[in-house]
């Protein structure tokens, strides 16, 4: 009898697998809390296991660096870093030095650390909990002689079913024997998502459950795409998603014909097409998908990858690294936005009644000056190495550019005191996310170089709806005629300056959004580097006149449901 059932999860990793379950449970761990040996001896035996968990780790991270790639080695190569941190071991050999087991003392430091991560609440703080928490399981199982689970020798056509694919056993994935992922835990900037991506093997992440619902050997089909997965398909299912894998990697093929040429509308009119990144590293990614360079730097990954704030010198290196990379290629980096969704405990910012309506982004930095001044010098200091532009988050009135401007002078002459290198002419450019600078764009265009829509944030302030919020997840829209009627006036109130106006929200990735924005006239897209091809793709098939055709039609349009009807009817 066919039974098939499905299950709802995060589309972690794109694409479509189909297989049989494997089912990785990690065997059940018990020691002893108290030692049997003296305190000496039972810190050799802790300092010995931390030793051999090291060498295998750094060379699983080895392997991984040949087979993957330098970014994902480095997600291993940070767990040997955490192995060899004295604040960490130093606190557990304290505690064997109490009398217990290096097992009991290493699950109460790591558990620590991991549960105080793990409260920010905050998806990428919480990455590190998970770290954590796979460092502390390879030391345990060290210590007890238990062998990783052997993800290497799974056969062709296995699809991994598992609590949480953690870095060390992706490290012994073969690519070509996986169909597909789904896991209990994750979401799609976890380490698993981020690895799956890597590897392209389709995942569906936070699957509730799942282990305990799926068993071995079951037929499976993994859609990394909408974030589902079917257990037991029927015939029919296999057949239509069998067509929709081999559409999949059929399309996957031609985009990359579209590696090297020109993101140019039908007419011909060329417009830019960046990526956003969150670290140095991710500039690999920009440059084997054919970015034009980066629109938007996120740089308060510095900030949450260290127990304390980056200093002036260690993101100097940072952005000159980014600057370097990409050559003459600009770099849009977004000075420091902090609060709201993106704490950093360290900062120590206070618990507010509204946090999104709050003390953050360049509110913050303005009343924080000497840490703002470390990240203006360090971008200043940068700029001399490349083609770094600076931009400046959550801007709300004119008074804020002028105080970063104002700052960024005062640094300028201070490095040229020093007879320090910097771009003389380095641009300044203006986030514009809150209505409160959509309504004044005509004013911020004079104080401004440049122009980024964040319409993650537009779309929130402006409906007034708060996107973890499921109650008003219909109104979170960038197809609402207010944001829309939003996103229009600010491209227009640039063009009319005559200064550059980018997108660096999701939005400017939505296939169904593209002929508004070329009619609208926006000049730089920028996206994650994964949907550089497709949306290159996409503006290659409108001419204005096209464009302009459905953008009448659309602002003519008083609902949600209507705009998306429109869009869907003229759609390419
Ligand atoms: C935005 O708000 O659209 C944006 C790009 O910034 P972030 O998602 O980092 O808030
Ligand atoms: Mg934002």
């Amino acid at each position: 009898m066919e039974c098939e059932k499905s299950y709802k999860g995060i589309a972690g990793s794109d694409g479509i697998g189909i297989g049989r379950a494997a089912l990785i449970t990690e065997p059940k761990i018990s020691y002893e809390q108290s030692s049997a040996l003296t305190a000496e001896d039972e810190t050799k035996r802790f300092d010995a296991a931390v030793e051999a968990l090291i060498e295998k780790t750094n060379a699983m991270a080895e392997d991984m660096r040949k087979s993957v790639g330098e970014k994902e080695a480095e997600i291993l190569m940070g767990h040997s870093l955490m192995l060899s941190d004295p604040a960490m071991t130093d606190e557990v050999r304290g505690i064997i030095a109490q009398g217990l087991t290096s097992e009991a003392a290493a699950e109460q430091v790591f558990e620590t650390f991991a549960a105080m991560f793990e409260a920010t609440g905050d998806e990428l703080t919480m990455q590190r909990a998970a770290d954590l928490r796979d460092v502390k399981t390879g030391i345990i199982k060290t210590l007890q002689g238990i062998e990783d689970v052997d993800i290497a020798s799974l056969p062709k056509g296995s699809v991994i079913v598992v609590s949480d694919l953690t870095p060390s056993m992706t490290a012994g994935i073969n690519k070509d024997n996986i169909e597909g992922i789904v896991t209990e835990m994750g979401g799609r900037t976890s380490h698993s998502a981020i690895l799956a991506r890597a590897l392209e093997i389709p995942a569906v992440l936070s699957v509730e459950g799942v282990t305990a619902k799926i068993k071995s050997g079951v037929r499976l089909i993994v859609d990394g795409i909408r974030g589902e997965v079917i257990e037991d398909p029927t015939a029919e299912q296999q057949a239509e998603y069998a067509e929709q894998k081999a559409d999949y990697a059929k399309r996957k093929k031609e985009l990359e014909k579209l590696i090297g040429e020109p993101t140019v509308t039908a007419d011909g009119d060329r417009v830019e097409l960046v990526c956003n990144i969150g670290k140095p590293d991710d500039c690999a990614a920009v440059i084997e998908k054919d970015g034009e360079g980066v629109g938007l730097f996120r740089t308060e990954f510095l900030y949450m990858d260290s127990k304390q704030k980056p200093d002036e010198a260690e993101q100097f290196e940072a952005y000159k690294k980014a600057a370097m990379t990409l050559k003459n290629k600009p770099v849009i980096i977004r000075t420091l936005d902090v609060g709201g969704d993106k704490d950093i405990p360290y900062l120590g910012l206070e618990k507010e009644e509204n946090p999104f309506m709050g003390f953050r982004a360049v509110r913050y930095c303005l009343k924080n000056e000497e840490l703002y001044r470390d990240q203006l010098r360090a971008l200043l200091r940068a700029s001399a190495f490349g083609n770094i532009k600076i931009m400046i988050p959550l801007v709300t009135c004119v008074e804020e550019v002028r105080g970063v401007k104002a700052v960024i002078k005062d640094l300028m002459s201070e490095l040229d005191r020093e007879g320090t290198a910097y771009d003389k002419d380095i641009e300044v450019g203006v986030m514009v996310e809150t209505p409160a600078a959509a309504a004044i764009a005509d004013l911020l265009a004079e104080e401004a170089d440049f122009f980024s829509i964040g319409t993650n944030d537009l779309t929130g302030y402006t409906m007034c709806a708060d996107r973890g919020n499921a109650n008003v997840a219909y109104l979170y829209s960038a197809f609402q005629p207010a944001v829309l009627r939003s996103i229009k006036r600010i491209i227009e109130c640039g063009n009319k300056k005559g200064i550059p106006v980018g997108m660096c929200g999701e939005a400017a990735a939505d296939p169904r959004l593209i002929p508004l924005l070329i009619s609208f006239g926006l000049s730089e897209y920028s996206v994650s580097p994964t949907a550089v091809l497709a949306t290159r793709a996409e503006i290659r098939k409108w001419t204005k006149a096209e464009a302009d055709k459905v953008a009448e039609k659309v602002m003519k349009c008083a609902a949600e449901s209507d705009v998306l009807a429109v869009l869907d009817e003229n759609k390419k």
